[in-house]
């Protein structure tokens, strides 16, 4: 069996089997897609140290540090279950059981598409799912935010500062967010809120250039010109295949302690399929380091 057994490969998952392997246990890394998220992300700015960069490149270069070490590699597996006897046992979609002392779960998020034509299309060409990650690229531009929950109404609010306009989108006639974060977004000038809208279809050539929504209540379709948008609809992570064998909570994410250990003792999780307030690489990358230095501790304790 393994000492550790990491089920995921983006980052804290690579971080998380580097960790462990560097104590010289036995490690292994389990992936449906390695690289995870960052495989389709294009400009990365906010590594810190590395000033730009590409998923598929830092992917490559998180690789090349993994090869570093004596880690059991299994990319294109995906995880179907997981049970705890003796040890804990991780059963693959082929069939194939894995045993191990310990588990970190690193299965990581994507995020919920709004499904309307040239949303695929336009990824990375100015439709966008994480502010933190590239608002600045939309300095001084008109953006619309689709989504009026908390995280719609945060991204618009940081996007204000940034960008020359921002248009808030949200289908139901109401905004959902917090009093205190609606407060906020309704003091800003550069800010139009737009309730009871469908959005129809995003518009561009080889770019965003606008976006056609639809008013609910007299179906009157209108179109707006802007240079970007940010769907913030739900980040939904990637655990409903564990089922009710460790504690989630309402929105599916798996709740972690300080040491990224769960409720069943041996398993940890880190990233962000985690409750982990903010679903960054670096974050990401630090909690894998602390899940695996709780697994070993777990180790030499029982
Ligand atoms: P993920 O990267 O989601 O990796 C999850 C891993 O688990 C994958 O290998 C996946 O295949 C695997 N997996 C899932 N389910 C199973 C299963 N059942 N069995 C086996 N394997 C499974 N963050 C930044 O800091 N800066 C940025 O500029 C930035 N830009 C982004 C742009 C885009 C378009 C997106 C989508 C995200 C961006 N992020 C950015 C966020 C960042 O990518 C994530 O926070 C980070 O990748 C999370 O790492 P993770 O290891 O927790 O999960």
């Amino acid at each position: 069996p393994y000492d550790v057994l990491v089920v995921g490969g983006g980052p804290a998952g690579v971080s998380a089997a580097i960790y462990a392997a560097r104590k010289g246990i036995r490690t292994g890394i389990v992936a449906e897609r390695f690289g995870g998220q960052l495989m389709d992300t294009m400009s990365i700015e906010n590594f810190i140290s590395v000033k730009f960069t590409e998923g598929p490149k830092l992917v490559a270069s998180f690789k090349e540090h993994l090869e570093n070490y004596n880690i059991d590699m299994m990319n294109l597996q995906r995880v179907q279950r997981l049970e705890k006897k003796e040890l804990i046992e991780v059963t693959l979609e082929s069939g194939a059981v894995l045993k191990s002392k310990t588990v970190i779960i690193a299965t990581g998020a994507r995020w919920r598409d709004l499904g309307v034509p040239g949303e695929a299309e336009f990824k990375n060409k100015g439709v966008a799912y994480c502010h933190h990650c590239d608002g600045p690229i939309f300095k001084g531009k008109d953006v619309a935010v689709i989504g009026g929950g908390n995280s719609g109404v945060e991204a618009a609010i940081d996007l204000a500062g940034i960008a020359n306009h921002v248009t808030v989108l949200e289908f139901m006639p109401e905004l959902k967010a917090d009093a205190v974060l609606l407060e906020r977004l309704s003091s800003l000038s550069n800010v139009t809120i737009l309730k009871n809208v469908q959005t129809k279809e995003i518009t561009g050539t080889d770019k965003v250039n606008g976006i056609t929504y639809m008013e609910r209540d007299t179906e009157t379709v209108k179109h707006i010109d802007l240079q970007g948008l940010f769907i913030q609809i739900g980040l939904l992570p990637n655990t409903d295949w564990l089922g009710d064998i460790v504690e989630r909570n309402p929105i599916g994410e798996i709740i972690v302690d300080s040491h990224g250990a769960t409720n069943l003792p041996g398993l940890f999780a880190a990233g962000d399929c985690t409750n982990s307030p903010y679903k960054q690489i670096i974050i990401s990358l630090g909690a894998g380091a602390v899940a695996s230095l709780s697994a070993f501790d777990y180790l030499i304790r029982n």
